[in-house]
């Protein structure tokens, strides 16, 4: 019944409309090819580019001096699996040029039903992490629990906060504790039958594990060290990748010794000098989470959105994310894009790099088009213009590399070969 609720939502108020064609023509534009852009055509044939001329040519499209390049990827996002979000953000990602989404952490339960309703050429394409994996009353504990208990209000927690602490509602759904061993092998197997894509896990000032995970304050931990490393190779035996959530430099360096695969955040300063230390990653340890190819999505608008804009402690934490961005990049470390703001697509996130501008425009686009959507579907022909890979590709009026706000300007868009259209 509840399925048929969402169908109806999507044909009422879903206003993308797609014309698939057997073959397409974007004539006289440039082309990206991963370093500069190229005068020549570019067409779609059975949803794959080609540069040859096909034999008939059912669509022309004229882009005179336009810009083509691949679709954006989201590699941190809780969006895409909540019903009510049907009828406006898989648009809004759309609309955005975002193709690709990786969703860390999500609700589980009808998790099957979007997975099929994501898997179609007029919607993103998302996979799903499922629950995340935390120890009793961790982060993200209280991202979910108090919402399903109707406390919609944080103001009204603190009131309520024994009542949080037993509450269990969303226990399986958004979130799994794991304690021990012994309920980390019995859980596992439940987690694992669910078939999530990918894996998250919660570092959350794990140096302090012991202090935080039993005093009055909920969600200020996450796994412990020793047992978060039990996940991540369980994880990893199963063929399934490993996002850690951190918050401090330990949890970086913790999750760099225990061999994740990604960090959902990069170390989450808040600009106050006296607390500088407790996130500042060695080089060392930078070093060899870039020799071990860890990727590093560092949520920059969610991590700075709580400061005044006008403050001392706003810049200081630019000012740390610039030099945090640029060391990792140069030390050949890969740096995806994810916003991890519920409810919002990625442009805000997008605008949070042209900010903070640790990267040439040629880096901005190879990390939003090619990098992370690459990230989040390795197996698939996506990131590049090439021939034979996946029909997708935006058009922009103006050129990214000289100025990355132009990647706003989108003219056209192209899913697998449907050329879609937004009312
Ligand atoms: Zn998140």
């Amino acid at each position: 019944m509840k399925i048929a609720i969402y169908t109806i939502l999507f044909l009422l108020s879903f206003s993308i409309f797609s014309f698939g064609q057997n073959s397409i023509g974007l004539i006289g534009g440039n082309i990206f090819d991963g370093k500069k852009f190229v005068k020549k055509d570019l067409y779609i044939a059975d949803g794959k580019i080609t540069f040859e001329k096909p034999g008939t040519l059912e669509k022309t499209i004229k882009i005179e001096n336009q810009f083509v390049i691949p679709p954006f990827g989201d590699a941190h996002t809780h969006n895409l699996d909540r019903e009510f979000q049907l009828t406006y953000l898989p648009e809004q990602y759309l609309k955005e040029g975002t193709f690709y989404v990786q969703n860390l952490t999500a609700k589980t339960k009808n998790i099957d039903y979007f997975r099929k309703y994501f898997s179609t050429k007029q919607t993103p394409d998302v996979i799903f992490a499922n629950q995340g994996i935390s120890s009793t009353s961790g982060h993200p504990f209280m991202a979910y629990e108090p919402y399903v208990m109707g406390l919609y209000d944080a103001s009204k927690w603190k009131d309520n906060i024994e009542k949080i602490r037993t509450s269990r509602l969303d226990e399986g759904n958004s979130y799994i504790f794991i304690d021990s061993k012994k309920a980390a092998k019995e859980k596992l197997k439940g987690f694992f039958a669910g078939k999530p894509d990918i894996v998250k896990i919660f570092l959350v000032d794990v140096g302090n594990f012991e202090k935080n995970s039993v005093d009055e304050i909920l969600g200020n931990s996450g796994l412990p060290a020793e047992l978060a490393e039990y996940v991540t190779k369980e994880s990893q035996k199963r063929g399934l990748k490993v996002y850690a959530h951190i918050d401090t430099a330990e949890d970086f360096e913790t999750g760099v010794k225990i061999g994740v695969d990604g960090f959902a955040h990069m170390p989450t300063w808040n600009g106050k000098p006296e607390t500088k230390q407790e996130f500042q990653v060695s080089k060392k340890v930078l070093e060899k989470a870039a020799n071990r190819n860890i990727v590093i999505s560092p949520t920059i608008a969610i991590t700075t959105g709580g400061t005044d804009k006008d403050s001392q402690e706003y810049k200081n934490q630019i000012e740390f994310i610039r030099q945090f961005l640029s060391k990792y990049h140069k030390l050949g470390g890969t740096i995806l894009i994810g916003s991890d703001y519920f409810n919002r697509p990625l442009t805000v996130e997008l605008k949070a790099f042209i900010e903070v501008d640790a990267f040439e425009e040629l880096e901005l686009l190879k990390i939003v088009s090619e990098t992370t959507p690459r990230a989040i579907f390795p197996e698939r022909k996506i990131g590049f213009l090439k021939e034979g890979y996946e029909g997708s590709v935006l058009v922009l009026k103006k050129n990214p590399l000289e100025d990355s706000e132009n990647l706003f300007g989108i003219t056209h868009w192209i899913k697998q070969g449907q050329i879609l259209k937004f009312d």
